[in-house]
């Protein structure tokens, strides 16, 4: 019987792990080893940041649904992987695998600017949920005594999205409210334009979200380099000070350190159009955890962004190549990945679709609407409904 082993237990792991068990059954014996002992719905993180949704509402754990399954859960920290060895080191020991599925997300680089992050730092992040729901306390108390907020994504960044739901959250949030006038909002971006998104922008993208930012009184600066944040200040490269009293920044990725060595400069894993390790033929990765180049190279450095859609579908792609792998058939072709996303806008959604997702495409697309908003909620319950009963999301 193969041995799988997938590290991660979230959009990609989760859908490998279901894939595998499905399409082999009894012929290989799937194990997830994650860190965290619950599904976590990243993209309403967001929302858990501004009090809408709390951790219960958007959280799932693994183990009885895994098991259910027939999948072995194993909660625990993968320190490295022996590629030679085909062996996953955690602190409990080695897992020996004959196929492994990389998962692992990203590893959030804090570090490479001075002044960034909750920890260390002086500005938010919505990206974990610890972060989310230390973001809304935050935003709680800055309700009390409001000031100016910066937000935005600094240089290096791949995962744009929600630094944008943030932005139209909070203004949505602050009109509601009606202190909007007492808050001046800044929206600082690598990106070299405004619904550039790190994929070159989507057909109408641009003019879009720069009426957007507009209509709703959201200064912008792009190409911006972040040189420092101090308490209460954010200064840019170019010299600019920003002063704020709430500030939330998305921070660039790296790979995590426990496979970071079987990847790129930045730790992100090379793949095949199967998301088949380029080297080591028995390892596989897919999500956040694959290297992907941009488009083009901009100005100021940015990253392709790996949505949860494409993760699913990486995933799917990854199995199914495994699963021929074990049973001898041939395995499909690599086809380009495609992405649909929504985007929360606080009083209204954002839909956008391009396939596939690096141009030139055969399609490109965003709209805006209310509808959107009541889609994405309805996705965020149908998704959870999924892996609640260990089912992989998409057809
Ligand atoms: C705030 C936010 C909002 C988003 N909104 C959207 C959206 O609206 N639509 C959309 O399509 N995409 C969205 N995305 C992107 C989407 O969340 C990601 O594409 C998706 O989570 C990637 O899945 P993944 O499995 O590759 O990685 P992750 O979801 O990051 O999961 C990584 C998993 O690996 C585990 N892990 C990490 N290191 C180790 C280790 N050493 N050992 C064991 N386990 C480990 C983690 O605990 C986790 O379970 C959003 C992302 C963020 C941050």
């Amino acid at each position: 019987m193969a041995r799988i082993v997938v590290l991660g237990g979230s959009f990609g792991g989760l859908t490998a792990a279901f894939e595998l068990r499905r399409m082999l059954g009894k012929r290989a014996e799937v194990t997830v080893l994650c860190d965290d002992d619950k599904f976590v719905f990243v993209p309403s993180l967001p929302w858990v940041s501004m009090g809408s949704r709390k951790a219960s509402d958007i959280t799932l754990p693994l183990k009885p649904i895994l098991e259910r399954k027939g999948i072995t859960f194993i909660h625990e920290t993968a320190k490295g992987v022996d590629a030679d060895a085909s062996r996953v080191v955690s602190a409990s020991g080695e897992v020996p695998y004959d196929y492994l599925v990389i998962a692992t997300g990203p590893y959030l680089a804090f570090e490479e600017v001075p002044g960034l992050g909750p920890e260390k730092g002086h500005t938010e992040c919505i990206f974990t949920l610890d972060q989310a729901e230390r973001t809304s306390r935050t935003w709680n108390k800055f309700l009390e005594n409001p000031g100016p907020i910066v937000t935005g994504s600094v240089q290096g960044v791949s995962c744009f999205g929600p630094p944008y739901e943030y932005a139209f959250e909070i203004d949505t949030e602050l009109r509601k409210r009606r202190i909007r006038h007492k808050v001046p909002i800044v929206f600082v971006t690598s990106e070299p334009f405004i619904g550039h998104f790190g994929i070159g922008g989507l057909r109408n993208s641009k003019l879009m979200m720069e009426n957007e930012f507009a209509e709703r009184d959201i200064r912008i600066i792009t190409n911006a380099v972040v040189e420092e944040i101090t308490s209460g200040e954010l200064k840019l490269k170019e010299g600019t000070k920003i002063p704020f009293k709430l500030s939330m920044f998305a921070p660039a990725m790296k790979g995590v350190p426990a496979v970071a060595h079987l990847g790129n400069p930045r730790g992100f894993i090379p793949v095949d159009g199967n998301y088949r390790h380029k080297k080591y033929r028995n390892i596989f990765a897919v999500g956040v955890a694959v290297a992907i180049a941009p488009p083009e190279q901009t100005p100021v450095p940015t990253g392709v962004p790996k949505t949860g859609y494409m993760t699913v579908k990486m995933a799917k792609a990854a199995s199914t190549s495994i699963a021929a792998d074990i049973t001898g058939s041939t395995p499909p072709e690599g086809v380009p990945i495609d992405v649909v996303c929504l985007m929360d806008m606080g009083n209204t959604a954002a839909i956008m679709k391009a396939a596939p997702v690096l141009p030139p495409r055969q399609e490109s697309d965003l709209k805006v609407g209310a509808r959107y908003k009541w889609l994405k909620i309805a996705f965020e319950r149908y998704y959870l409904w999924k892996i609640k009963n260990g089912l992989s999301a998409l057809p």
